[in-house]
């Protein structure tokens, strides 16, 4: 199945959909390799027209690439990734990767020049290995702010982590805004101030779907209460719109969802595609 507005070749589409069927490193509720069938699905329920910004998706160009193939290592997915990711991104169109877990995004970022990431998650994701894999789930942040440079990545909407990775975060200098200081500031200073923190023009958003609150995004592989609503995630993408020039959203783990997870993914890539396409906010 590909995606409901997959309307164009490889070669004429502006965005290109990348599914990533991986979550071997998953460390709580497995699944999420699930997620990129799921999510194609759900596409389907939406309205090609999206009525807020009168824009129809059929009026962009996009193409669904499909899966890569199933991968058992991180090693061999993160080759696959960047194979699929650097062709994508050498004919300047706009990856959009389904996960898969958020070990997927390090290989991505890499196959951008000069990028700043917005890394919105409910985890720090900053160990430096996690049950002895460097290229966990757990570790994606700190993989990414090593190869982009600790000051062109900011996080949004973290709301747990543990000591060691607190300490990590302290000392090397990485910066993250709260769920609850994004609550207290509001969703559109909370942006501000992370953009004004990233030197960088381009920017790749990272949307694991733990930082929506589990009330609305229950079929995650690490739920975590005091979330941002869907909302406030829409609202980031439409903030970010004329900066983006990549996105991914992983961690749905549709075993343990009702659908709507699947669902609300689906529509935020929507939003992305029109948003970015028409160049508007
Ligand atoms: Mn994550
Ligand atoms: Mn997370």
């Amino acid at each position: 199945m590909f995606f409901a507005d997959d309307n164009s070749s490889f070669k004429d589409a502006e965005f290109v959909i990348v599914g990533v069927p991986f979550d071997a490193t998953a460390s709580f509720r497995k699944g999420a390799r699930f997620a990129p069938e799921e999510i194609r699905k759900e596409s389907y329920n939406f309205e090609s027209y999206l009525f807020e910004h009168d824009i129809a998706l059929s009026d962009i160009t996009i193409h669904d690439f499909g899966n890569i193939k199933r991968c058992k290592e991180p090693d061999e997915m993160m080759m696959e990734v960047k194979k699929v990711i650097k062709r994508i991104v050498n004919e300047e169109k706009f990856p959009i990767l389904i996960g898969g877990e958020h070990s997927i995004t390090f290989p991505a970022v890499t196959c951008f020049k000069d990028i700043g990431v917005v890394y919105l998650d409910a985890h720090l994701d900053f160990r430096d290995e996690y049950l002895g894999e460097k290229n966990s789930h757990a570790c994606s942040a700190r993989r990414i702010s090593e190869v982009v440079g600790i000051e062109n990545i900011v996080l949004l909407g973290t709301r747990s982590f543990s000591m060691e990775e607190k300490k990590a975060a302290e000392s090397l200098g990485l910066r993250y805004i709260d769920a609850f200081k994004v609550k207290k500031d509001g969703i559109d200073k909370s942006i501000r101030t992370a953009l004004s923190k990233i030197k960088r023009k381009a920017i790749y958003l990272t949307l694991d779907m733990d930082v929506i609150d589990p009330a609305y995004a229950p079929g995650v592989a690490n739920p975590e209460p005091f979330g941002l609503s869907p909302e406030e995630v829409k609202r980031c993408i439409n903030l970010l719109s004329k900066r983006l020039v990549g996105f991914d959203v992983v961690e749905v783990s549709p075993p343990y969802d009702n659908g709507n997870t699947s669902s609300l993914a689906a529509r935020l890539i929507g939003e992305v595609i029109a948003v970015v396409g028409k160049n508007v906010e």
